[in-house]
Parts: structure tokens; C-alpha cells; sequence
């Protein structure tokens, strides 16, 4: 299986980081994909990437930290997406909920990842998160993602990586071409719209991952999440589905591959 998203060089867990890399054969991880989220962060996911085989990345600015994009985080994420273990632009997008960076920052630096990751010839990996309605003025940051994919096709694709809408914002994702991923998050009680939406998207649209060290499942909420643990999400899918976990591992696997084309594992 793969877990298509994980933070390993995160406080929470870099101290395990290589542990955790080191036992993924043992607990039946194929490969993982670390996305960076500022000039710190993309030395660190690059360096690991270039470090273990099962290990790539992902290079953009997150919205939190839109206020902080300059040339210096442009110039590393350009200068190195041709390295081999470089397999998507990511993550960016729009996240309306903590409002890090002033909605005009945000968007303005998300049109900068659409245009880099066509120049850079790799698929995208979108955070999109809502604010609280009517809290603040600016919250449909799923509206407002749509508008800009629409505007700026890309030519390699990409995924809503912790996927937090529901079935009519997947079908508009699914609309236009994009795959959808899904957490641990899912399997919390109050996100029913979530299993809605799973229950919803076709097998083959489905990615698996899990945020780590965030999300962690519902039984160790206390515990920073790591990569073995996106069997729970898959478990989920198996049962809303209705198909064996084999069949969600392997689809999972394929689609991950597919998405990040880069990858030869
Ligand atoms: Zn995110
Ligand atoms: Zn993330």
C-alpha cells in the first residue's frame, strides 16, 4: 500500500522518521510521498527523498505560509522538480479555515503552483480547506479552487489530498478529471459526509493517505499518526465499498502510480 501524503520530517515524528522508513517492508508499505510546505520543509522532504528508495516528495508553499513565498521558494521548488524522486507540485491550494495568509496572498501564490506545475510538467497535490460559514467573509475555499482549475488546466492532473467536502464538491472534483484523497479523518464519528463521498467516488479516482503526523486514526487520537496507519482508512474504504482490502490496496497503489507518473517502484 502507499501513503500518498506524510509529513516525516515533522517535529512530531522526524526523531522516528528513520524507523519508521526502515520498517516499511514490514508493514507492507510500498512507498511514500512527502509534500513540503515551506522553504524548510522542501530542503527536508528533498533530502530524505534523495535518502531512501520508497521515500519521494513533493515541492510547493502551503497556504499557511503563502505570506512567505519569494524567489527563494520559487527557485527550489523549479530548480529541482526534474530529480527523479520529485513527483508532484505540492501541497497548495486554499485554506480559509486558519487564514494563516491574507485570502488575496493565497490565491495569488496558488495561480503561481497551477502555472509551476505545468512549466514543471507534474501533477498537483491541492489543500483546500472551508472557513466556518458566515465567519469570516471568504470561507468556500472549494469554490474558489474550482474557479482557478477551470482557469488554469493542468496538464498532469492531481489530487484533493485530505478530502473535507462532501458528495457534490467530489462529483465537481471528479468532474474535472481529479483524484480525491481520504484520511483517517474519515473514520471519525461526526464525518459521515466523508464516507458519504467514498461510498460515492469510483474506485479507480480513490487515493489513500495519512497526513501524518496528523489525523491520527480514532482510537489513537493522542498519538501522532504515522504512515502504517493508512490500513485504516483502506479498511474503511473496504467495507463502504464492499470489496476486500486486497482490491483497495492494489487500486490504491495503481492510482497513486498513475497520478504520480514519475514513480518507478
Ligand atoms: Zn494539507
Ligand atoms: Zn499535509
Amino acid at each position: 500500500m502507499v501513503d500518498s501524503h506524510c509529513h516525516l520530517y515533522d517535529d512530531k515524528i522526524a526523531d522516528n522518521a528513520k524507523e519508521i522508513i526502515d520498517n516499511f517492508s514490514n508493514d507492507n508499505i510500498d512507498f511514500v510521498i512527502i509534500p513540503s510546505c515551506d522553504y524548510d520543509s522542501q530542503v527536508k522532504a528533498f533530502n530524505l527523498a534523495q535518502q531512501y528508495d520508497k521515500v519521494y516528495c513533493a515541492l510547493a508553499v502551503h497556504p499557511h505560509d503563502a505570506k512567505n513565498y519569494n524567489q527563494q521558494t520559487q527557485d527550489y521548488i523549479i530548480n529541482n522538480s526534474t530529480n527523479d524522486k520529485v513527483v508532484a507540485i505540492g501541497e497548495f491550494g486554499f485554506d480559509y479555515f486558519y487564514n494563516l495568509s491574507p485570502f488575496e496572498k493565497q490565491i495569488e501564490v496558488a495561480e503561481k503552483h497551477f502555472d509551476m506545475c505545468n512549466k514543471c510538467d507534474l501533477p498537483a497535490i491541492f489543500h483546500i480547506r472551508d472557513g466556518a460559514p458566515n465567519t469570516v467573509e471568504h470561507y468556500d475555499a472549494y469554490n474558489d479552487f474550482f474557479y482557478l482549475a477551470r482557469l488554469y488546466p493542468l496538464k498532469r492532473n492531481g489530487v484533493l489530498h485530505c478530502f473535507g467536502g462532501d458528495k457534490d464538491k467530489a462529483k465537481k472534483a471528479l468532474d474535472m478529471g481529479f483524484y480525491i484523497s481520504f484520511t483517517c479523518n474519515a473514520t471519525y464519528q461526526s464525518n459521515e459526509h466523508l464516507r458519504e463521498a467514498i461510498r460515492y467516488i469510483p474506485l479507480d479516482r480513490l487515493l489513500i493517505e495519512t497526513d501524518s503526523p496528523y489525523m491520527s486514526p480514532r482510537h489513537q487520537r493522542n498519538i501522532p499518526n504515522q504512515p502504517k496507519n493508512v490500513k485504516y482508512v483502506a479498511e474503511l474504504m473496504s467495507e463502504l465499498k464492499g470489496v476486500d482490502i486486497q482490491t483497495i490496496y492494489n487500486q490504491t497503489t495503481a492510482n497513486a502510480k498513475s497520478l504520480f507518473y514519475k514513480i518507478k517502484c
